[in-house]
């Protein structure tokens, strides 16, 4: 049986409230006499920058470095809104993806059917809805240079963001693309502007090399990114993974998350290159949403998005394919029993705190399990 070693990140605000629930999944797993799983636990954001003066100390970061996966909680919050730039809350999550290389983010958007009437689309149109967005998140115009803002003379000023992509920053997100494909339904749709944009010829120029180049059992289909926008709210169920440069990730994974309801719902994932001799990625997870300062320390916060992104880590770090179809499955009954977070509450439904939603996670998978 192996032993898989996880750095927890719970952060700030609701961050160590919904850290707690998944605690309380990892000891269930351990329970059951499989893989174990060994946590160490650090400080990152403004908890780390009260004890330390910056957003992650050296020795977390090289807890991270050394982790099998790293599960992050949330950062920021109004108390460190003036602490220097350099050491922000943002700056630990930021510096953990840059030193892990943690290139591609994977944002999945599933509607679970108990809340297929929370999304703002009809019902039939994301009922059963399952895609994967993947967002290359190391590269293009949010890092390109120059980036600048010049001051002209003449009462303007001039802004330039540059939008930079080389070779293997796109074939290694289209590779990661194509191999995700694989373990789900075998399609990939990657969006790029290559009527307007030269990086866009090159991103379909790479993506479509890289298919002949062994993926050709994988159905790839192009599309320009704002029609891709709108047909991920006309026709959501078209798409099964999405592959997408920084920006237009960063704005279509919005969109898809929002097909599903709540912030409190979506989970995610930040991966790197797979090492040549393990074929393991470092690899980070976290929900998509912030700390929500605003209701931190209230026992409501949803930890549905948190425990979610541990079902992802079991997926893609561990190969747990069946244990992270089980935990999702009891996330799915526990809604289904009509328990929710206030985030999520409608007519009729029962509304629990965090960790109530926590235990009845635990029961279904007692359930699932029996
Ligand atoms: P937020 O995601 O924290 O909250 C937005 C709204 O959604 C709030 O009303 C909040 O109560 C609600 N919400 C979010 N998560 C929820 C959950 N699990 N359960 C129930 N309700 C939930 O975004 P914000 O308010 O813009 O930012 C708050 C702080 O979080 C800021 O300091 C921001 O910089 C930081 N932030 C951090 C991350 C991160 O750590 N990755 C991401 C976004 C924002």
């Amino acid at each position: 049986m192996a032993t898989h070693n996880l750095l927890l990140l719970p952060g700030d605000g609701i961050g160590p409230e919904i850290m707690v629930e998944v605690k309380k999944v990892i000891s269930w797993f351990n329970a059951q006499g499989g893989d174990s799983f060994e946590t160490d636990e650090g400080l990152v954001g403004g908890s780390a920058y009260d004890a330390h003066g910056v957003a992650i100390s050296e020795e977390d970061m090289a807890k991270a470095m050394a982790a099998d996966a790293v599960i992050f909680g949330a950062v920021g919050g109004p108390k460190w809104d003036s602490v220097p730039y350099d050491v922000r809350p943002e700056a630990g999550l930021l510096r953990l993806r840059k030193d892990m290389e943690l290139f591609a983010n994977l944002r999945p958007a599933i509607c679970y059917p108990a809340l297929a009437d929370a999304s703002s689309l009809k019902k039939d149109i994301i009922e059963g809805l399952d895609i994967l967005i993947l967002r290359e998140l190391t590269g293009g115009v949010y890092f390109g240079e120059p980036k600048t803002i010049t001051d002209l003379g003449n009462g303007q000023k001039r802004a330039i963001d540059t939008q930079v992509y080389d070779t293997y920053e796109i074939e290694r997100i289209a590779k990661a693309a194509f191999e995700f494909a694989r373990t789900r339904n075998g399609k990939v749709t990657s969006m790029e502007k290559r009527n307007v944009m030269k990086s866009g010829v090159l991103w379909n120029e790479v993506v479509t090399a890289t298919h002949k180049n062994g993926y050709e059992d994988v159905k790839l289909e192009h599309m320009l990114a704002d029609a891709g926008g709108m047909q991920l709210v006309r026709w959501p169920k078209q798409f099964d993974v999405i592959v997408c440069d920084n920006l237009f990730g960063d704005m279509l994974s919005d969109v898809a998350a929002m097909l599903t309801g709540s912030l409190g719902m979506l989970p995610s994932a930040s991966l790197g290159a797979a090492d040549p001799k393990t074929g393991k990625r470092k690899a980070l997870y976290e929900p998509v949403h912030g700390s929500a300062p605003d209701i931190a320390g209230t026992g409501a916060a949803n930890p549905i998005a948190m425990i979610a992104s541990f079902a992802m880590a079991l997926r893609y770090s561990f190969e747990k394919v069946a244990e992270a179809d089980m935990l999702d499955k009891a996330i799915a009954n526990a809604l289904a029993k009509g328990l929710r977070t206030k985030d999520i509450a409608s007519e009729g439904t029962k509304v629990v705190g965090t960790s109530e939603m926590g235990d009845a996670i635990i029961a279904e998978l007692n359930a699932l399990s029996a």
